[in-house]
């Protein structure tokens, strides 16, 4: 008998952010694959005798290659046990859930999705931040800043399009990222964050401007979500720090 694969988003960090759904697939498992960003207190939902398994994927440091971990799901299943595939925020947003998705179906194992808050939404939600409030922003747009082929965005139609922008991956190259939307256009006074570990216990952010942005935020680091847009603003007022906005303004 053939086990299954659960794909399952563990959320942006706090464990509290786990759906229900998430820890109950958790609960069944007899393999757990935990992703780097994923928090150790996820696996509270696990059973005590499932084998965890820890499958590190952070950009420029060694990771398990893709291919192996693809092999270990397949394996797994065809093994009759019940794998859970624990990866950070939802797993279909640039966590290569689809392409393990992909990789199950071919093999012919059967998969299940469970969606999870993705960190672009859950992190700025926590800091006050609606990534759409109407009077600010028709439209949100996630962007990754690293791509397999290495190019780049369009950054002109992105300011052009008024849609907050949330940018994932991009803390490393935070100046470049910074000097490319000022080209492309986008005022300087521009609200715009950098949140590090949002939702845990060790969460940093520096609020400000786009010009204020790549020295501010020069001593944050990975995992960090971006986030520009006006939608910003709502963040200052609400942790009633209103100090790097005016001081652009
Ligand atoms: N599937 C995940 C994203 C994986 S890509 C999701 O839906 O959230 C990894 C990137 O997500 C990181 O480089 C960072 O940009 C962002 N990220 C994930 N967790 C984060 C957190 N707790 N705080 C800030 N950014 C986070």
């Amino acid at each position: 008998m053939s086990g299954k694969v659960y794909l399952i988003g563990a959320g942006p960090g706090d464990p509290e952010l786990m759906t229900l759904k998430a820890a109950r697939a958790l609960g069944t498992a007899d393999v757990v694959l935990i992703d780097e960003l994923v928090s150790r207190g996820c696996l509270a939902h696990a059973r005590s005798d499932a084998r965890v398994v820890e499958v590190g994927k952070r950009g420029g440091c060694t990771s398990t290659p893709q291919e192996f971990i693809e092999r270990l799901m397949v394996l797994h299943a065809r093994q009759g046990h019940v794998v859970a595939r624990l990866k950070g925020g939802d797993p279909f947003v640039f966590g290569r859930g689809g392409e393990e998705m992909q990789a199950l179906i071919a093999a012919g194992i059967e998969v299940e999705v469970i969606p999870g808050i993705t960190a672009g939404i859950g992190v700025p939600a926590m800091l006050g931040i609606p990534v759409t409030h109407r009077s600010f922003a028709r439209a949100v747009t996630f962007v990754t800043a690293h791509t397999k082929d290495g190019a780049e965005p369009n950054w002109t139609m992105l300011v052009r399009s008024g849609a907050t922008l949330v940018i994932y991956m991009g803390i490393a190259r935070l100046a470049h990222i910074v000097r490319q939307l000022s080209a492309a256009g986008m005022s300087p006074t521009m609200p715009a964050c950098v949140v590090e570990n949002g939702t845990l216990g060790n969460q940093r952010e520096v609020i400000g401007t786009l010009s204020s942005l790549a020295q501010d935020a020069k001593q944050l680091g990975s995992p960090a979500i971006i986030v520009l847009g006006e939608v910003v603003r709502l963040a200052a007022q609400k942790n009633g720090d209103c100090h790097h906005l005016s001081r652009a303004a």
